[in-house]
Order: C-alpha cells, then structure tokens, then sequence
C-alpha cells in the first residue's frame, strides 16, 4: 500500500472492492484523498471511481454495512454519496470523458476509461488513483508523475496548461489556491499558461470564484495566493481595489510603503493568531481606501487622511461584488477598517479616561479583535520600534481594562431609556426625545456625569429644562 490507512478506512475501501468484484467493475480511490494521504495532511472526503455505474456501485456497497447507511445519488450526474456516522463522506461516480466547447465551462460529458479520467483532473497530484480491486489492491496508478511533483511540491497541469485552464478557468483559481494551502510552487509553464488565460475567469461564476478566495484567505499564510493572484493577473480582474494598493512612491525625498506588500503581511500575521475568516477580512481591507485618500502635502510627506472612513464605505460594494454575505459579518469588518487607527491614536501621553471609554463604547464586544488587528498592522522591519509599538497597545489595554472595570463599557447601554424619557416629559417619539437620550450618552462618555442611574436622571432632568420640557 502506497498510503497509511486507518482501520476504518481500510475496511471501507475492502467493503468497495468486494462489492465492486461482485458487480464486475473496476474501481479506483483518487484525488484529493490520495493526495493528502500521501502528503500526511488531514483528509476528509473521498471520491471514487469506477468503470460503470457510480450510483449502482454505491448502493452495492451501501448493502454491506449494518445498519445500511443512506445513499444520496444524483440521477443526471451519474453521482451518488454515502456518508458515514463519523461524518466521512464517500463520493461514487462513473469514470468519464469530458470534452469542452470555447464558450462554455459545461462540457460534454461521456463515459470513459480511468485514463480519460484521470486526463480530465485538473493537477497532476489531484490526478493520483490507488486501485481498490481485489487482484491488485493499493496498487498506485501515476500516469503524470503526481507522486513525484508531490515530493518536488510543484502543482503542474496533466496536460497542456493553457488547453487546461481554457476549458475551466476556476482551475487558475484552484492552483493558487492550492499553492498557498500546500505552500507548493506552480510550475513555470502552469504559471505562464495562468497569465495567458486569467481573462477567462470571467466566464466563472463569482461564487465559486470567492469560495476559492476564501479558501485562500483560511491558509496559513495567505499572503502567498494573494500575490500569485497579483501577479497572475486575476486579481485585477476579480479584485481592482486590492491592485489599487500596489506601488510605493518618492516625492521629493519623501515616500510611503508599498500598501499592497504591507497588507499582505497584515494577514500574514493575523492568520498567525486567528482562523476567523471575517478578522482575515478585516485585514486584508483595513487600508483600502488608502489609494483613494493619497496626498503629497508640501513640506510633510504622503497622508491617506481619512482613509479609515472611505475604507469602512468601501466594504459592502466590495462585499456585494464578491457575493460575501451583506449581514453581521461585513458589519464587523467595516467597524474593524473604520475603527482601526483609533487604538493608535491613544498611545499618546496623556490620553484622558473619556478618550478611553469613547472606543471602548465604540468598539464594543469588539474590542479584543480590533486590538489584534491593530497588533497584525504593526510591520515595521525596526525590531526596537515594533517592540515599542507592542508596549505602547498593551499600556492601552491597560488603561481600557481600569476604565472598564470602573465603568462596565462593554455593551453597554446608557442606563435612561428612550421610553423612560417618552414617560417622564409626555412626549411621543420625536427629535426632542433623541437629543436628551443623546446628551446623556454623551456627558456618560465624556465623563461629565457618572455611569448611574442617579446621576443620569438628574441630568436628563437638566437638559429637559433646557428644551422647555417639564415632568408630568
Ligand atoms: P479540497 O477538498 O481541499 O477542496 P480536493 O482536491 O478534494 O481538495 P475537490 O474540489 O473535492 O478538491 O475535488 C476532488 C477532485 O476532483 C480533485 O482532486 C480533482 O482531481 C478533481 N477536480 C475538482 N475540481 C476540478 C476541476 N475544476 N477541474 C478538474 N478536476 C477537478
């Protein structure tokens, strides 16, 4: 056996050869599972192969289980799926042959040897099969030296590139991907054959496109498919904004860092610390609206005033474009990008409790994810200055926790409701109601009056007076 099985696993694949024997089929384990196994990564689903009818073959070995697990098929793709109590997941289908047409992703499908198979898979090392049948179980069939480009760590396409990434151009976003998953290089002609065809990626749909951009952005370092996309030309077409942050420019002695290197490594370290796909988000777009903002003022340098504002506007166009979900989660991403100078601004000395509670008002329950991307943004090659920029952030995390443990920031909502203003001075929903509940928060915030009840009522009362309006 060219792969460690486990236990469970073994008896699974015999149960496939015993039933496929019975029904006369050849069958074949490949793809993805036989890549993973052989490079020791964690494997989840597997996909098999037969030469004949997938959905027949699943339900044979679906019969020699107890209890008989259910099988799900799919009639018009001749693909059917068991999945088992452990949540592993088998996939059946006939080997097939697939012809493409240059103006569409949907080829013409037929059924075909393990060869023409195994010619239709997209990489070499996705192109591995492991023979299942009783005569020679566990017997490797490597038509493209997948085994060896897995030991090399090179993604390369079994045939011609260009015809490859011609006839499914969401392969280009699948070798990037994987290049970055596997950290893995793209052979120099898969590579070149990428640029030559990234204009083909718009007949793909955007979906499957941010699946794989997704994908990307969990790695561990995404910076490698980040750049690959830079550099392969998708980007551009997928994603302008981001190219927009490319290039580092000297006016008069004076330049800026190049924005685009810089947020790669923003994500870099923040998948260093998290895995939420929404933090790695926030990162990569916490400068975008810097391109937009870029000035050279006489005298001082390159500033992007602003750029955290038309940063947090910018995120649901680029959010819908992508088809990520318009809900809580691009919420936060826009208050992390709006909010993430603010921790900065209160390294200074001097910084009053106010200034303090007014972020941590802000920031809410999400103030520990804004520190962390605060923490990521800091990429200085001066080891003594990051060392001090980490300092300065834990001395706020020290003022915040004092304030907090004075005041209880967080969700916090300011003890005198709307309804309870509505009661007091007989009012209906009005502006009036609004600029008292308001004032409150405010003097709250500012630390004008104290965090109490109490005190909040007697100023409500104040600014009441203000506006003419007495209790009934
Ligand atoms: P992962 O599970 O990490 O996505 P995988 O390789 O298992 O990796 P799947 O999308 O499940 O990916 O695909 C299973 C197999 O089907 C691949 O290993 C590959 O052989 C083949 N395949 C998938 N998509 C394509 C494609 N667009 N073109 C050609 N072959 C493909």
């Amino acid at each position: 056996m060219y792969i460690e099985l486990n236990d469970k696993e073994l008896e699974f694949f015999k149960k496939i050869g015993m039933a496929a024997t019975q029904l006369q089929l050849p069958v074949f384990l490949i793809g993805g599972f036989v890549r993973d196994k052989i490079i020791g990564r964690a494997t989840k689903d597997a996909d098999i192969v037969c030469l004949g009818d997938g959905i027949a073959l699943a339900h044979a070995v679906a019969k020699q289980f107890k209890p008989k697990p259910n099988v799900a098929y799919f009639k018009n793709f001749g693909t059917a799926q068991i999945k088992l109590s452990d949540g592993f997941e088998i996939e059946f289908v006939g080997a097939r042959k697939e012809s493409y047409r240059a103006n569409s992703r949907k080829p013409e499908v037929m059924p075909g040897t393990l060869e023409d198979d195994q010619n239709r898979r997209d990489f070499t090392i996705n192109a591995l099969a492991i023979s299942l049948n009783e005569a020679d179980f566990g017997r490797l069939i490597d038509p493209f030296n997948g085994e060896e480009h897995i030991a090399q760590r090179i993604i390369k396409t079994p045939l011609a590139p260009s015809e490859t990434f011609s006839d499914d151009p969401l392969r280009m976003m699948r070798a990037i991907r994987f290049a970055t998953q596997l950290q893995f290089t793209i052979a120099d002609e898969t590579f070149t054959a990428i640029q030559q065809n990234a204009e083909r990626i718009k007949i793909v749909s955007q979906e499957r496109i941010t699946d794989e951009l997704n994908k990307i952005m969990l790695s561990a370092r995404p910076s490698i498919g980040l750049d690959l996309l830079s550099r392969s030309g998708l980007l551009q077409i997928i994603f302008p904004q981001m190219m927009a942050l490319h290039g580092a420019e000297y006016v008069e002695g004076k330049g800026h860092k190049d924005n685009f290197y810089h947020t790669l490594q923003v994500i870099d370290n923040i998948a260093r610390h998290t895995n939420d796909l929404w933090m790695r988000w926030a990162a990569l777009l916490h400068d975008i609206g810097k391109p937009a903002t870029k000035r050279f003022e006489e005298g001082h340098g390159f500033t992007f005033h602003g750029h955290e504002v038309v940063g947090e506007r910018m995120v649901p166009k680029i959010f819908n474009r992508l088809k990520l979900p318009l809900n809580e989660k691009m919420r936060f991403v826009q208050k992390l990008v709006a909010l993430h100078l603010r921790p900065i601004s209160l390294t200074r000395e001097n910084i009053t409790d106010s200034a303090i509670r007014r972020l941590l008002f802000d920031a809410g329950e999400d103030i520990e994810a804004l520190m962390m991307l605060c923490e990521a943004d800091i990429t200085s090659k001066n080891k003594q200055k990051v060392v001090r920029y980490l300092q300065n952030f834990e001395m706020v995390r020290e003022r915040m926790k004092e304030v907090e443990e004075k005041d209880h920031l967080r969700n916090w909502q300011p003890p005198i409701s709307g309804e309870l203003i509505m009661e007091t001075f007989g009012l209906g929903p009005s502006k009036q109601v609004g600029i008292i509940k308001d004032a409150i928060r405010e003097a709250i915030l500012d630390g004008v009056i104290e965090n109490t009840y109490e005190s909040a009522y007697t100023f409500m009362l104040q600014k009441a007076g203000e506006l003419n309006l007495q209790p009934i």
